[in-house]
């Protein structure tokens, strides 16, 4: 179980029949899903809106992530701008800046207790290579710190250097979840938990043998969205430790909670959490023959413990103390990294947040519900806009692809670590990586 549905309560929803015709009818009780229905709801407090769920609400990666409320969008702006122009680049980066605090306003407006707080986020180099790739990669928002301005904000060993943004800010992604689907319950949208829906050929939602009304329908299931080569689940896993006293972040800082991660090719990130425990998470699991989800992959012991190394190498304060959770999940990845939002006038999907969700799948949920209600707004012009990769390769080259990145990701580190020199074998493998 995640570190956060071990602190948060799930609710019970009122069950009602789901045979009856909706105006929408949303599959997926995660962010995407719940946001979807919040801001049709707000935009139209008339519409009868129903959400599937097969399991239960956050149970997907919604509420098991590293909970950083971020601005960050999975593909780079130097990919973008070969499609879509530089205005319409910068309004996607102030959107999801703005997002973040509309995700906070929301969270205060509905006294949800998901003890959210926007500290910034630093990106670490503690490398030459990694200090390079900061500089010459600093985006708009960003600033650089140099050594000692880095380790006034976080004493990581090795540190060098960081790159801090302001813009972002850290949740227990599992408290915002069961706060918005109480908030979309009281507002009169029927959630249905424990309900599997299955797609017809022609996309009208199927559950049990009876297919359910709809004018509009929305696929909001994200990595769960598998067996296909529009994208592939890659996994996430996380580890957590007991709350730390208060001397060990009179040693390690990031006293306003700011998030950090190093800038190694293998993705990391970590949070100081409200009760003062660090959650972290990294990337490096292997991929699953036939882009196949598999829950065995959430709980790779090996990776987990290959975390801990990594944080007791960050803070060497940390070999004192326990580490009590550990648990993981899938991240969506298209062949490009573009997040997509489509909808064709009746049927609708988005996802392909390559581990960016938290923030982007409300501003891509906003989009979704003006698609639905035929409105056109500064958000139905973002580069996800019906935007459709194209396919990844078929196997065998997938599964041989993809697992040599992961494994190669690593080796990179480590020429990056020995060298001192941004690493060539990334650059090899620019093509599957996005970067
Ligand atoms: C370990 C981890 C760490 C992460 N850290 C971060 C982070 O710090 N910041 C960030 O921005 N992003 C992070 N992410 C990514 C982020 O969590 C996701 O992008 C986001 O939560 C996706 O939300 P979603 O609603 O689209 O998908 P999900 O939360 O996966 O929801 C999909 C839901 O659909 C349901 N479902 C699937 N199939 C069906 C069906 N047939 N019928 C009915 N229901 C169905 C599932 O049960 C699930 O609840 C992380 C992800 C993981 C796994």
């Amino acid at each position: 179980m995640s570190l956060w549905w071990s602190l948060t309560d799930h609710p019970e929803f009122a069950t009602k029949p789901l045979d009856q015709s909706w105006d929408v009818v949303i599959v997926g009780g995660g962010f995407s899903g719940l946001w979807c229905a919040h801001h049709l709801n707000t935009i139209n407090p008339d519409l009868k809106i129903a959400v599937i769920e097969q399991s239960t609400v956050g149970s997907g990666a919604s509420g098991r992530n590293g909970g950083w409320a971020s601005a960050l969008y999975p593909i780079n702006d130097d990919k973008m701008i070969s499609h879509f122009s530089a205005e319409i680049i910068a309004s996607l980066h102030t959107q999801l800046r703005e997002s973040i605090d509309e995700i906070g306003e929301f969270a205060r407006s509905q006294d949800i207790d998901c003890d959210f707080h926007k500290g910034g986020s630093l990106q670490i180099a503690r490398n030459a290579a990694q200090m390079s790739r900061l500089r010459d990669g600093l985006e708009d928002g960003y600033i650089l710190l140099d050594e000692s301005q880095t380790r006034a904000k976080i004493n990581m060993n090795g540190a060098i250097g960081a790159a801090f943004t302001p813009h972002c800010a850290v949740i227990n992604p599992a408290a915002l979840i069961v706060g918005l689907a109480l908030s979309l319950e009281r507002r009169g949208i029927s959630i249905f938990e424990n309900t599997t829906a299955t797609f017809s050929a022609d996309n009208q939602v199927i559950v049990g043998d009876r297919f359910i009304a709809a004018n509009a329908v929305v696929r909001a299931i994200e990595a769960y969205h598998a067996n296909t080569r529009e994208q592939l689940p890659i996994y996430s896993l996380m580890v957590a430790t007991q709350p730390l006293p208060d001397h060990v972040f009179d040693e390690i800082g990031i006293a306003n909670r700011e998030t950090f991660a190093e800038n190694a090719h293998l993705v990391t990130y970590a949070q100081r959490t409200a009760d003062n425990r660090l959650a972290i998470g990294g990337r490096g699991a292997p991929y699953i023959w036939g882009s196949r989800r598999s829950d065995a992959n959430e709980s790779l012991a090996g990776m987990h413990e290959q975390i801990r190394v990594m944080a007791r190498r960050w803070f060497p304060i940390l070999r004192d103390y326990e580490f009590t959770h550990a648990w993981g999940g899938a991240v969506a990845v298209t062949r490009d990294w573009a997040a997509y939002v489509r909808f064709d006038g009746k049927y609708g999907e988005l996802g392909g947040y390559a581990g960016d969700g938290v923030t982007l799948a409300y501003l891509a949920a906003a989009a979704m519900a003006d698609l639905v209600t035929h409105k056109e707004t500064r958000r139905t012009k973002l580069p996800f806009i019906q935007w459709r990769s194209r396919l990844w390769e078929p196997e065998p080259l997938r599964w041989l692809g993809v697992n040599a990145a992961i494994k190669l990701s690593e080796a990179a580190d480590t020429e990056e670590r020995v060298t001192g020199r941004p690493s060539i074998l990334m650059k090899l493998l620019a093509p599957i990586t996005g970067q």
